[in-house]
């Protein structure tokens, strides 16, 4: 992917004398001599690098020369986001003649990063373009060979896109290396999905996310025994801007995620009314921001983490994890979220991920192309969905349950919507029957008194009202009739009564009916259900976090 000069520039930018002096009390010299290996890809927690004569040759392999990517000089520094992030680095780094290094602790770096805003900045924006432009190139990454007919592929390639993890898919159907790249491995097309660490020397055939994420190290290591100042369950817009402001604020923060960061937010291809971003945001590009905003601060992020229970009725707060680990934490901040409502048709489950899906990201619009597709829904989400996806499929139809859009969807969104024709409005339209053999190929939709339509349509967003994710709270804190947990002054003194409240002060505002229990964002019962309140929710629960700590 070709980069302008000003992008190259801030990629790879040359430190000035002044600079390089302000680092000096950070840091050691230390020399290496030609060719001599300065970390390895696959390193963790390494030290950071500015280079004060010779070069460094950057590759993405063990074996020296393999898929360079850059050569620093004199002035340049190493790393990308993985010296934020301390997770595993994706290439290596080797001295070229007789050089001489600053050597720096990632510990000291985090430090300079968040005390020189000059420094600062120039870091965080080389990491962030260097980590794009390994993502863009795919350098440094995995390869994964799987099949468009097959959901775990789908699910692992958006647990790979959405962690910002650099793969090379290759389809079985369509790639002719796929074949003898699984064949060195004894395995066959039937087999798929198998993901390969780019140096292929491991395989894995169709890994769990969790087996993934510790393969490629995307998880430091949670010690069972600490007790975090604040445990976020939930990384979305809500939890990633609790971790963010907590962690800024000086608290020792764990973030546990189920899939990537982001949310439903993340799988949304463009947001346009969150503040400060008149062009729209795609969720993933707002999501890695905040991601590496928040381990800027020193927030931990544990990915491919389900939260399972909370053990309520001890004094210490403690996640129990669908891996079997517990984490401990003084408050927790509930940020859950709301997942998206199934389609009330038969043998559903055979095509979610195959056919059916919740998100319309890259990764699913990929499969459209050229396609006649339908989305369902009135809201906002479908809106977006159906105008994005218009722009690669053939044609999309918009189902929804009443008679139109306006009172359901934001103006711009209908305008956008009525000025395509690539989208066609169905409304008291709903689907009964989806078919297929191993994948969806046809749906069956009714228009209210009329008779049944048979489509030939291999996609279908499906995004409808949403649940809360609270399964995993039963019985700890007190929910609403539709299951959203209930806060602040919407506790009513009988709620308190049945949760046995013991203070003798009333919840504070977001705090749950288990003390120094918060739940923020689309979780929450009468949340807005918008980016920007959940963001506003998340970060003003630190401070009533700081106040229960001091209790
Ligand atoms: C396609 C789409 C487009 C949208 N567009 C817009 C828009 O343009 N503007 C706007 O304002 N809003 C938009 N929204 C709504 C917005 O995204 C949500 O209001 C917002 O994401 C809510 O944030 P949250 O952090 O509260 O919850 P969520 O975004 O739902 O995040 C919850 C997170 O918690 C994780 N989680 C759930 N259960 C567990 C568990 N047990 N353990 C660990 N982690 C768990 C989930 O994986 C998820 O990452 C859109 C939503 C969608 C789906």
């Amino acid at each position: 992917m070709a980069n302008s000069p000003e992008r190259l520039e801030a990629m790879f930018p040359k430190l000035t004398r002044a600079q390089v002096d302000r680092l000096r009390p950070f840091g050691r010299e230390r020399r290496f001599g030609d060719g001599e290996l300065i970390y390895e890809r696959g390193s963790t927690k390494r030290a950071f690098y500015v280079l004060l004569t010779g070069r460094v040759e950057i590759d993405t392999a063990a074996r020296a020369g393999d898929e360079n990517v850059t050569m620093h000089e004199p002035g340049e520094f190493t790393g990308e986001v993985d010296m934020i992030s301390g997770r595993q680095s994706l290439v290596s780094a080797r001295a070229r003649g007789s050089t001489a290094l600053l050597e720096i602790d990632p510990a000291d770096l985090r430090r300079i990063i968040q005390t020189d805003a000059d420094l600062g900045e120039i870091f965080l924006r080389a990491f962030a373009l260097r980590h794009a432009y390994l993502i863009d190139n795919t350098l440094g990454g995995v390869v994964l060979i799987g099949s468009s007919h097959s959901a775990d592929t789908l699910r692992l390639r958006a647990f790979l896109e959405r962690n910002g993890y650099p793969h090379v898919y290759l389809d079985v159907e369509r790639d002719r290396d796929a074949d003898a790249l699984l064949e060195s491995f004894h395995l066959g097309p039937a087999e798929v999905p198998v993901l390969m660490c780019k140096d292929r020397d491991r395989a894995m055939r169709n890994p769990s996310n969790a087996v993934v994420a510790d393969a490629l190290g995307l998880n430091t290591a949670v010690d069972a025994g600490h007790v975090h100042d604040l445990i976020v369950v939930g990384a979305g817009p809500s939890g990633l801007a609790a971790a963010v402001y907590g962690a800024s604020e000086g608290l020792d923060v764990l973030a546990l995620e189920t899939s990537a960061p982001g949310g439903q937010a993340g799988s949304s291809s463009r947001i346009e009314n969150y503040l400060g971003f008149p062009m729209g945001i795609s969720g993933q590009d707002l999501a890695g921001r905040a991601f590496l905003q928040a381990e800027k601060f020193g927030a931990n992020l544990a990915v491919a983490r389900v939260a399972v229970g909370l053990a309520c009725a001890e004094r210490q707060l403690r996640v129990m994890c669908a891996d079997g680990g517990t984490v401990q934490g003084r408050a927790v901040v509930v940020a859950t979220g709301a997942a998206y409502r199934k389609l009330a048709v038969p043998e559903l489950g055979r095509f979610e991920g195959n056919g059916v899906y919740y998100g319309a990201t890259r990764v699913e619009a990929q499969l459209c192309d050229g396609e006649e597709i339908a989305v369902v829904g009135g809201g906002n989400s479908a809106g977006q969905a159906a105008v994005f996806l218009s722009g690669i499929a053939k044609q999309v139809h918009l189902l929804v349950r009443g008679a139109g859009l306006v009172d359901s969807m934001s103006r711009y969104l209908i305008q956008r919507i009525e000025k395509s024709p690539a989208i066609t409005l169905r409304p008291y339209t709903q689907i009964e029957a989806l078919e297929g053999d191993g994948r969806l190929q046809r749906v069956w939709w009714r228009r209210a008194n009329t008779d049944r339509e048979r489509h030939d349509i291999r996609h279908v967003f499906s995004m409808t009202g949403a649940d809360a994710n609270t399964g995993w709270l039963d019985g700890c804190v007190v929910l609403d009739a539709q299951r959203f947990v209930k806060t602040g002054v919407d506790l009513a003194p009988e709620d308190l009564e049945t949760a046995r409240w013991p203070l003798q002060r009333r919840p504070y505002q977001f705090e749950t009916s288990l003390p120094r229990v918060f739940a923020v964002g689309d979780v929450r019962s009468g949340s807005m259900k918008r980016v920007a309140s959940a963001v506003g929710e998340g970060s003003a629960a630190v401070q009533l976090v700081h106040k229960v700590l001091a209790e």
